[in-house]
C-alpha cells in the first residue's frame, strides 16, 4: 500500500487533485466528508458534541447546527479546542478503519486540509501539497458560494505556504487552467505512484 497525504489551503484544489487522482485508481479518504459523517443524528459524535456544549448547537430535528456551533467556538480558544478533542480522535479512527478496509496493493490518498496544521505528515509515505495564489483561491472560493470576506478569514487562519513546503514531498501549482493541474498529476502518477506499483 501507498498512502498518499494530500493537503493544502482552503480552495488550493484539494478535492480537484482527489478526484483526478481517483480517476487514476486511488483511493480516496476525505477528512471533511468523514468530519461531517461523525456528528450525523444519532452518532456518538453527535451525543459528544451536545453533551459538551449544550442544546444549542442542536437544531430542532436533533441534527447538528453548524451555524450554531461556530458562533460558540469562534472566539472561544479553548472551547475550539474541547470540539477538536472531541471530533478529531473519531475522524483519525474512521480514516484508519477506511485505509485498513483498502486492498493491500491500493494507492490511498487521504485528502486532509489541516495536515500541516496537525502536525501529521510522518504519518504518510508521500506529503502531495496543492497550492494556489490565494487571490486566486479567493476568488474560486467565492464561484464555490462562500462570502470573500470568509474566504479571507479561513485562508488567513491555516498553515502558510511555506509551512506546507516544508513537509512536502511533491507541491502541485493549481494557479492554471484544470488541464494544467491535471497534467502535473499525471506527471505525479507516472514518476512517483506507477513506480512503487506491484
Ligand atoms: P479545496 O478542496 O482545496 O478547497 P477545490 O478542489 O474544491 O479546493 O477547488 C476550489 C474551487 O475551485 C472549486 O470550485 C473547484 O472546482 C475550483 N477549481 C479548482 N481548480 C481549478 C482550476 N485550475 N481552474 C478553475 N477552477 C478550479
Amino acid at each position: 500500500m501507498l498512502r498518499i497525504g494530500l493537503t493544502g489551503g482552503i480552495g488550493s484544489g484539494k478535492s480537484t487533485v482527489a478526484a483526478l487522482l481517483a480517476e487514476r485508481g486511488a483511493v480516496v479518504v476525505d477528512a471533511d466528508r468523514i468530519a461531517r459523517e461523525v456528528v450525523e443524528p444519532g452518532t456518538p459524535g453527535l451525543a459528544a458534541v451536545a453533551e459538551a456544549f449544550g442544546p444549542g448547537v442542536l437544531t430542532a430535528d436533533g441534527a447538528l447546527d453548524r451555524p450554531a456551533l461556530a458562533g460558540v467556538v469562534f472566539a472561544d480558544p479553548a472551547a475550539r479546542a474541547r470540539l477538536d478533542g472531541i471530533v478529531h480522535p473519531l475522524v483519525r479512527a474512521r480514516a484508519a478503519e477506511l485505509v485498513a478496509a483498502a486492498p493491500a496493493d491500493a494507492v490511498v490518498v487521504q485528502d486532509v486540509p489541516l495536515l500541516v496544521e496537525t502536525g501529521q505528515a510522518r504519518s504518510y509515505d508521500l506529503v502531495l501539497v496543492v497550492e494556489a495564489d490565494p487571490e486566486i483561491r479567493v476568488r474560486r472560493l467565492v464561484g464555490r458560494g462562500l462570502a470573500e470576506e470568509d474566504a479571507r478569514a479561513r485562508i488567513a487562519s491555516q498553515a502558510t505556504d511555506a509551512q506546507r513546503r516544508a513537509v512536502a514531498d511533491v507541491v502541485l501549482s493549481n494557479d492554471g487552467d484544470r488541464e494544467h493541474l491535471a497534467a502535473q498529476v499525471d506527471r505525479f502518477w507516472t514518476e512517483r505512484v506507477a513506480p512503487t506499483l506491484p
